[in-house]
């Protein structure tokens, strides 16, 4: 398949230069054609699946070393706390249900009456676990001013799932949960918890299909809008608004090192064009692992100010790791789109666990009701299935209704034991009055990895609050300058693509790690995950690298003795 795609792109490649009147007949021209299409190629294939190739290489490197697979961004810690208290609170629930009926196997519903004192009698304080979750409770209604009973039947129910989502967007008591979690982790201070509308999905990723789906749907976007990106990104998020057919056209809003991986003015100023309608940003970002800096989330106030009608999209899956960070969403609540997804903090990414996150007041709702009247029509008879105000329908309860291809709108929503492990996990965070210590924990973890790693390579720390240090950008043809010098640099560079250093680094060494290039980050870049392996891994990679450069080095030596005799 993969062999098919490379020979119809050579078949292009030859097409086209035959066109053109190239040369094609010369042996060395149909080389360099090859290698191009294979190029072409590997620029299509997106990171993942060249790392997946990678994978299997080295499984069976010649040094037969143990593999170190520094490639995805999966962590390799999980959260207990929030998994002893789903268990616990499930066996709870399932024992109200018994109360309510018990035959065999058989059993009833939780009945809210007096399920706030049941709880506190079948709790004892003296295990962590019920002891976590007396104070979970506790938080919720001293602090989220929450009925105990109301609390207590909804968490029941959710987690026995006897019961469709109702309301399906979001579960009542579980919003305003989720809404607290989100305004202390990613909000800076504003408060915006009591004004935010939540849907919980199946984790990030969903989210962003839906949130694309609708816009689309609701012609919010149309074919041959300008959408701006914030790159370097997460590849399967570059591919999202050509693959599914919106017809939208994107342009890039980069980010730099030279920036400090923040995005330059003149970047910035693309997004004062009106003619663009949407910015779609992962901060901080993915693979630079770098949040926007203060300055520039004021000047996204200012591109506001200019583009009134942008709709700004942001992906905040790794707002806990950066210090004091701030989320678009707190400085322009009334244009942004918020996701975000338990996934990595957490160690959830099986449990697909995420949400949308929009403001009571947003743009979004104001352009559908601006919108042509053909299009009014075109949606008032699109939604008039499942409401009998199509027109009154808020834009994320049309993202939950496309979620579910409109006519499901009834079974939609995320399944509730997930939304109620979702509020335990935020519950684990917000218990806590000064400092949460599974977040510290989890900061120091990839922090003392990246350390490592820039240490054994030699290379500079950025210890900045903005660096979530979850990831890290490595330049690799800037290491072998540094080390070997410029005209050993120069013949890498010559000698092997990006794609055969890698290819060598995992058939050779047994090291896995990312096509910098694959997420739009410059030639020359490897992406490395602090998440995945542990500390000591991290020297031993940085040893392995320096390893096939000594090699490389030995190669052009004997060149260079060969092309002197
Ligand atoms: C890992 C990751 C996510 C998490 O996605 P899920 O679907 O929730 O697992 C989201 N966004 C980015 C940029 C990521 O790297």
């Amino acid at each position: 398949m993969k062999k098919k795609t490379a020979e119809l792109v050579l078949l292009i490649f030859c097409i086209t230069a035959l066109l053109s009147g190239s040369g094609i007949a010369e042996g060395a021209g149909i080389i360099t054609m090859q290698q191009e299409a294979e190029e072409q190629l590997q620029r299509e294939l997106g990171a993942f699946e060249i790392t997946a190739n990678q994978r299997e290489m080295a499984k069976a490197n010649e040094a037969g070393y143990p593999v170190l697979d520094a490639g995805r961004g999966n962590p390799n810690w999980i959260n207990t706390q929030a998994r002893y208290a789903f268990t616990r609170f499930s066996d709870f629930a399932t024992q109200e249900c018994e109360r309510d009926m018990s035959v065999g196997a058989m059993a009833g519903h939780a009945q809210k009456e007096g399920i706030g004192d049941r709880f506190d009698a079948a709790m004892n304080p003296e295990n962590s676990t019920d002891a976590f979750l007396i104070a979970a409770v506790d938080y919720c209604v001293d602090a989220l001013g929450l009925d105990k009973d109301s609390l207590l039947k909804e968490l029941a129910d959710a987690v026995i799932g006897d019961y469709y989502p109702s309301p399906s967007r979001c579960l009542p008591c579980t919003e305003v949960i989720l809404n607290a979690y989100l305004q202390s982790t990613l909000y800076h201070g504003a408060d915006l918890a009591g004004e935010t509308m939540v849907f919980p999905t199946e984790g990030g990723s969903a989210a962003m299909v839906y949130i694309f789906d609708a816009l689309s749907h609701n012609r919010l976007l149309r074919a041959g809008d300008q959408i701006a990106i914030g790159t370097p990104i997460f590849t399967p998020y570059m591919q999202i608004p050509s693959v599914k057919n919106y017809g939208l056209v994107s342009i890039d809003v980069t980010s730099t090192e030279a920036e400090n991986w923040d995005i330059a003015e003149t970047e910035l100023a693309k997004l004062e064009d009106p003619s663009v309608k949407a910015f779609f940003l992962v901060n901080p970002s993915n693979p630079a692992s770098h949040a926007l800096s203060e300055h520039t989330l004021r000047r996204l106030v200012q591109v506001i100010e200019k583009n009134p009608d942008l709709i700004i999209l942001t992906d905040d899956v790794y707002g806990t790791f950066s210090e004091n960070f701030r989320t678009v969403y707190s400085v322009l609540p009334y244009n942004t789109i918020l996701v975000y997804s338990f996934s990595k903090l957490y160690g959830v990414t099986g449990w697909r666990t995420g949400l949308i996150a929009m403001n009571q007041n947003n743009v979004c709702d104001r352009l559908l009701g601006e919108l042509p009247e053909e299009d009014r029509e075109f949606l008032r008879n699109e939604y008039a299935i499942v409401t009998s105000e199509p027109d009154e329908m808020l834009f994320i309860d049309r993202v939950v209704a496309d979620s579910r291809s409109i006519g499901l709108y009834h079974t939609s929503g995320l399944s509730t034991p997930s939304q109620v492990f979702m509020a335990l996990m935020s519950l684990t965070h917000l218990i806590h009055a000064e400092e949460d210590p599974y977040i510290r924990l989890a900061n120091e973890t990839v922090h003392a990895r990246y350390t490592a790693l820039m240490t054994a390579l030699s290379l500079p720390a950025d210890d900045s609050d903005q660096n979530a240090q979850y990831y890290t950008l490595v330049d690799v043809l800037a290491l072998a300058e540094s080390h070997y010098g410029t005209d050993f640099a120069a013949w890498l560079t010559e000698s092997r693509t990006e794609i055969d250093f890698l290819n060598d680094l995992a058939g050779k060494k047994g090291v896995v790690l990312m096509y910098g290039p694959g997420f739009s980050a410059p030639e020359g870049t490897v992406r490395i995950s602090l998440a995945n392996l542990n500390e000591e891994d991290y020297v031993e990679i940085a040893r392995r690298l320096f390893e096939l450069l000594e090699d490389y080095a030995v190669e052009y030596e004997q060149e260079a003795m060969k092309d002197a005799a």
